[in-house]
């Protein structure tokens, strides 16, 4: 059985009263996002209950997928897991015949990527991130480091990274 085709058409009059188990790897890529978005580098593993609820078709269960996502501090590629259990969906019947689910799982595995990915996102827990030019915002204070301790006229900035790295101290 082609299970790609299964999502792209399930076929509501096979679909029984108490819904349907679709179990499978959708290969194809149906990101399709430009080379400096997230690319996903493996199928959709998936496994779902799909039934009928009136004009529409509840979808339960899991999707699990891996991307390379630009870390928007550093530029590097990072890998990402996503990985949705007990996730649910519905689709609106549009047509009566058959009906695509892929467009639904597109928007929300997308829906579930860091909106500002840094590498300490990244699922391997242990990548070192290492921005070609720094970027310091309040909420992205500077790590307090020995090798920046040049005196002289940039005394004064630095002093006051200091301060706010003792404000992070509490953290
Ligand atoms: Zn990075």
């Amino acid at each position: 059985m082609d299970s790609t085709r299964n999502l792209h058409s399930i076929i509501l009059g096979e679909l029984p009263d108490e819904g349907k188990q679709f179990t499978g790897v959708l290969e194809e890529d149906i990101f399709g996002l430009p080379p400096n978005e997230p690319q996903a580098t493996e199928g959709i593993t998936y496994d779902l209950h799909v039934s009928r609820h009136d004009d529409f078709l509840l979808v339960t269960g899991s999707l699990l997928t891996a991307f390379s996502i630009e870390c928007v501090r550093c530029l590097a590629q990072f890998p990402y897991r996503v990985e949705l259990r007990g996730h649910t969906f519905d689709v609106e019947i549009t047509d009566e015949v058959t009906m695509d689910l892929t467009e639904a799982i597109r928007e929300d595995i997308l829906l579930s990527l860091p909106a500002y990915p840094k590498c300490e996102d990244s699922s391997l827990g242990e990548i070192q991130c290492t921005p070609a030019v720094k970027v310091y915002s309040p909420d992205d204070p500077p790590p307090e480091s020995d090798d920046e301790t040049q005196g002289g006229s940039k005394q004064n900035v630095w002093g006051a990274l200091d301060n706010l790295g003792a404000l992070n101290d509490n953290d």
